[in-house]
């Protein structure tokens, strides 16, 4: 493949890079067929009140089950699927199958799903999240959008109108991986989020490292004045779920509350819970 694009190319292509762009052509070969053969689904993550255990929701992540690649992560093929123009039709046959089927979940759980920054640029985005819920009867006041800084970077004006359409819907909108982008505390105002997610890597060092909780204490305080509830990713113990109630942080999810799983698992969790909460019962653990 170097070679056709001419000699001064040539020496830049090792053999170890060609090996990784063939790998990468057959990747985005796998993602472009495996979309209409469904092999792209959601697992859920389970979003909790923190201060009193209950279920309130769940976070959709997508993930592949490649024939070919096994079960893959959203962190190789969303890269993929954005750069080949693939991510739209991908996000939508994940979201379409979610919503199906918690459309018949207790009427109280929400859902929450990632847009990335591609789908951000589609002028069309909002009208295609509005008719999916209206062909699916999945109502717009349980489904929450989750936006990271990133995507507000490259056309603030556009992500603003997609925004104002969401919420217009009744589409909750949320600023995901809070933290980790450019310019944070400018992208608040400019937005108006319902919620603010901090990112995993500020929670997940909160107990060894003081500047996390610093951090974290700080964001939470900054929500409150906003009047932006945060939700707190990547809670893996009992112990950072405890300093994170106290900081006065209202949802959060993570390891300790439960895995990513497949809508079958995810139903058979939800019969087993009834209307109880992840606080009585069983503990956590048992969801992990
Ligand atoms: P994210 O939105 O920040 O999602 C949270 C990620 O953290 C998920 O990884 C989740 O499994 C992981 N996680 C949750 N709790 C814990 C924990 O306690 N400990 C640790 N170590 N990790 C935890 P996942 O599923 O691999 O997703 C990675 C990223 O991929 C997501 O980050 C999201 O940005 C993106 N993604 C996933 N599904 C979709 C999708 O359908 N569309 C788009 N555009 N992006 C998606
Ligand atoms: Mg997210
Ligand atoms: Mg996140
Ligand atoms: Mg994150």
């Amino acid at each position: 493949a170097a070679k056709d694009r001419g000699k001064n190319c040539y020496a830049w292509f090792s053999d170890e890079m060609e090996s990784e762009l063939h790998r990468r052509n057959d990747f985005e070969q796998g993602v472009r067929s495996g979309i209409p053969r469904g092999e792209f689904e959601p697992f859920f993550e389970p979003q909790v009140d923190l201060a009193t255990g209950r279920l309130e929701g769940f976070e959709m992540l997508a993930r592949w089950r490649s024939p070919t690649f096994g079960l893959v992560s959203p962190e190789i093929f969303i890269p993929i699927a954005e750069e080949s123009g693939l991510i739209s039709d991908l996000s939508l046959s994940v979201m379409r199958q979610a919503l199906d089927a918690a459309k018949s979940w207790d009427h109280r759980l929400t859902i929450s799903v990632n847009i990335s920054p591609a789908q951000l640029k589609d002028p069309w985005l909002a009208q295609k999240i509005v008719k999916l819920l209206a062909e699916t009867g999945f109502p717009a006041h349980r489904l929450e959008i989750e936006i990271t800084e990133t995507s507000l970077f490259e056309n603030l004006g556009l992500a603003q109108s997609i925004v104002a359409s969401l919420k217009n819907q009744g589409i909750q909108v949320s600023l995901d991986d809070f933290g980790t982008g450019y310019s944070s505390l400018a992208h608040l105002r400019a937005l108006p989020f319902d919620r603010i997610k901090i990112d995993r890597s500020f929670v997940t060092s909160m107990v060894e490292t003081a500047d996390s909780a610093a951090i974290v204490s700080a964001i939470v305080k900054l929500g409150e004045t906003l009047n932006m509830p945060v939700t707190a990713e990547g809670i893996e113990t009992e112990e950072i779920g405890q300093m994170l109630v106290e900081m006065g942080c209202s949802k959060g999810q993570g390891w300790h509350f439960g895995r990513p799983k497949g809508i079958l698992a995810t139903q058979k969790l939800l019969v087993e819970l009834g209307h109880a909460t992840f606080a009585d019962g069983q503990g956590p653990g048992d969801f992990g």
